[in-house]
């Protein structure tokens, strides 16, 4: 970020910067590590000072400011003097005429090769910002496996850059802080690097999304004095409890970081009223078993939060972060979280790698705990070892970040992000609404696919839409994210009223038809009244109504027209007819057919349990109370009980949906009983006609019998009629088949 000016003519007077706050690096360098070599430092220092002398950041000041910031969050680090040396020298190849052969004759192999890994990383410049981050990335990792200190360097360097940001065009600080929450503080995340993820993150989130930062940070600020005064009073009940218990620990009480709560927010979708998660305390204890007293104290003391306990001590995070989590509830309603940890543990969680980073000569890493971390660092960089592509290179490194998102690609190589398990539906809505709503298929990787199949990551994914196509009710069972769910549940309710006023209006009319009633006759008005009769608000609330079955159509033609329901002209009940001829007595005014059968887990028709239609099969409607229109099989015995309310019957016809227009017939699951010989390998010879027939079996039930018979029951998913009536007789050629029947129950 320097606006690189011509070298210094002289070296010799160089003038003195920042004095002050060296002697702070040099400081903490001393209280962190005091048998590190100071002179190193120093020396680098000058170095620093004699080629970046006449340069300026972008606020003006000198720039030499920004390495040596950047030594200073690496000395917080706890990092050894070579890695600060490497620090403050780390733009020094970059923006000056220095070489990586200057540094190695000045400072040695291992400055230089570490500040070479920085300028490497910085210097890659890809056309767009994928690739760059990719690119970039991608070489970070590479330096990290030999040498971590270039990532830790890297990261030091974005939080300085992040601080500064201000003087930047509005344009560099989004971009920037973007990538930062994209890479860095993921990458910090990974590194179980708590506190500066914290810092970057909330940085970055100010000029993402400034809106919303405002307002949080306005909301956050109106509640702080309240909020603090509540903690303060909450850690002295504590203390006082800890005392008398004899335990030795330490309690802060915090309000949340912006970003924190923000994601809170987002994912519960949620306003900052409800946020019960912006205080936060936390006990530090000396010892495990201290850890739990102090949970068995707080929850004496305050009733916890049910679903909100977690034991990150017993099941450590895979960036091994540890603590006990709580939330309870203080006085006046207010609640608050609690972290109970370790020193060892806060510390981990604070710094993650930099807290036991320690380097011997070779610069190997020595615990354990370490090897573990960067174990999949290794992972990825054998994995990157076989993409050329650097795009899907970012997209394995996001996947192992964010172990709960799935990355796809468009076919024009777009990366699209769903949940976990997300499907082609998922994907769809993400791209928009409408393609989400008209979404009738998806070719994956080339291939078709039912909606319901999961993505993985890298897959291309192709929607397939057609004009006119609805959601269906069927589609809640399956997506994945909250922007799917709740487009889909918006259009169901928006559209099922629609869908009862629809029905209603039919069923009236029809009932209007049969008395001869005209119902043209009748005026908006005279609607509107008898609405309000019912105690509803309009004319459509009451078509809702009957469509719903909350009331029948003839009570209300009753009483829109009592004097011309006269009860010898009540017709006799009509002889069910297959669909067409019913629907020209059903439909008149609002043109569609009869009612129309698609899903099988529509509110307003659905197919009655006990007979469970399926395609092909002649069908009958019946207005339920509340529930809407059981579509029930015509021969099924509950038809004819429920032909004394023949004004509640209604024609219905098997609709295709788009999707089985699409190549994806919906199955229906059907009960068959196999009556057979109980001979060895029968069972095999059953399933293989089924499977055959393109039947998939859900589940099979075998009964031996006593006369060397048995009959095996099968729930198995057919098309249609034709297709089930296909299967039967294929079962019943088989030799040993005695005989094949359907139940209606399943
Ligand atoms: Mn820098």
């Amino acid at each position: 970020m320097a606006s690189v000016q011509p070298p210094a003519l002289s070296v010799e007077r160089v003038p003195d910067l920042f004095p002050e706050k060296f002697r702070q690096l040099l400081d903490t360098v001393r209280r962190n590590r005091p048998s590190d070599d100071a002179n190193i430092i120093r020396q680098a220092w000058q170095f620093c000072l004699e080629h970046h002398n006449g340069q300026l950041r972008a606020s003006g000041e000198p720039y030499v400011l920004h390495p040596l910031e950047v030594a200073l969050v690496l000395a917080d680090m706890k990092l050894d003097s070579t890695a600060i040396a490497a620090g403050l020298l780390h733009d020094a190849v970059e923006d000056t005429p220095v070489t990586t052969e200057d540094i190695v004759a000045k400072f040695g192999e291992q400055v230089a090769h570490i500040v070479d890994g920085v300028t490497k990383i910085d210097k890659i410049q890809f056309a767009n910002r994928e690739d760059r981050q990719a690119e970039n990335v991608r070489k970070m990792l590479l330096a990290m496996v030999s040498d971590v200190r270039v990532v830790l360097i890297k990261l030091a360097d974005r939080l300085h850059n992040m601080r500064t940001l201000e003087h930047l065009s509005p344009d560099r600080q989004r971009s920037i802080a973007r990538e930062t929450l994209d890479i860095y503080a993921p990458l910090a995340h990974r590194l179980g690097m708590g506190k500066l993820r914290g810092e970057l993150e909330d940085l970055a989130f100010r000029y993402v999304d400034t809106i919303t930062w405002d307002q949080l940070h306005e909301a956050v600020e109106a509640r702080r004095s309240e909020g603090e005064q509540f903690l303060s009073g909450v850690e002295a009940l504590l203390s006082e409890k800890l005392r008398e218990n004899n335990i030795k620990a330490r309690v802060e009480w915090r309000i949340k970081r912006l970003y924190s709560i923000h994601q809170k927010l987002v994912k519960s979708q949620t306003s900052i009223d409800q946020v019960y998660d912006l205080l936060a305390l936390r006990v530090i204890t000396t010892s495990v078993q201290d850890c739990y007293a102090v949970f068995g104290i707080i929850h004496s003391i305050w009733r916890p939060v049910p679903g909100r306990i977690k034991d990150f001590i017993a099941m450590p995070r895979p960036n091994l972060y540890q603590s006990l989590h709580t939330t309870v509830m203080g006085e006046g309603g207010h609640q608050f979280e609690v972290q109970i940890r370790t020193e060892e543990m806060h510390r981990i969680a604070e710094e993650g790698i930099a807290a036991h980073w320690k380097y011997k000569q070779g610069g190997s890493p020595v615990s354990a705990r370490d090897e573990q971390r960067l174990a999949w660092v290794r992972q990825l960089v054998e994995w990157q070892r076989d993409m050329t592509d650097p795009n899907e290179f970012l997209s394995t490194l996001k996947i192992d970040l964010f172990p709960e998102e799935v990355y796809t690609f468009t076919p024009k190589g777009k990366v699209v992000v769903v949940p976990r398990d997300g499907t082609p539906l998922d994907f769809a809505y993400t791209i928009h609404t409408e393609v989400g709503h008209t979404c009738v298929g998806a070719r994956v990787n080339g291939r078709m696919v039912p909606l319901r199949t999961k993505l993985r990551n890298g897959d291309i994914v192709e929607v397939i839409t057609q004009n006119g196509h609805t959601p269906s009710r069927d589609w809640l069972t399956f997506v994945k994210s909250s922007r799917a769910r709740n487009k889909i549940r918006h259009w169901l309710n928006e559209h099922q009223r629609e869908r009862a006023i629809d029905i209603g209006r039919k069923l009236l009319e029809r009932e209007a038809r049969k008395y001869k009633i005209p119902l043209s006759q009748f005026e908006e008005s005279d609607f509107a009244r008898l609405a309000a009769d019912y105690s509803l608000a309009t004319p459509s609330d009451l078509m809702a109504s009957i469509g719903f079955g909350k009331y029948s159509a003839r009570q209300v033609l009753n009483r829109l027209a009592p004097a011309l329901m006269h009860p010898q002209q009540e017709p006799e009940a009509a002889p069910i007819t297959p669909g067409a001829d019913a629907v020209r007595r059903v439909a008149a005014s609002s043109g569609s057919d009869s009612l129309v059968v698609e899903g099988q887990n529509e509110l307003l028709v659905y197919r009655a349990k006990c007979c469970n239609p399926i395609r092909g099969e002649e069908i009958i409607g019946y207005v339920t109370r509340g529930k809407g229109v059981a579509v029930h099989a015509r021969n099924c015995p509950n038809v004819q009980n429920l032909l004394y309310e023949a004004d509640r019957r209604i024609a219905v016809e098997w609709a295709r949906t788009a999707e089985e227009k699409a190549g994806h017939p919906q199955t229906y699951p059907v009960k068959l009983t196999v009556h057979c010989d109980d001979r060895a390998g029968m069972l095999k010879e059953i399933t293989a006609v089924i499977s055959d027939g393109n039947a998939n079996i859900r589940t099979v039930e075998t009964h031996p019998g006593d006369a060397g018979d048995a009959q095996i029951e099968f729930v198995i998913d057919a098309e249609d009629v034709r297709h089930l009536t296909l299967l039967i007789q294929g079962l019943r050629r088989l030799p040993g088949v005695r005989d094949v029947t359907r139940s209606q129950k399943l």
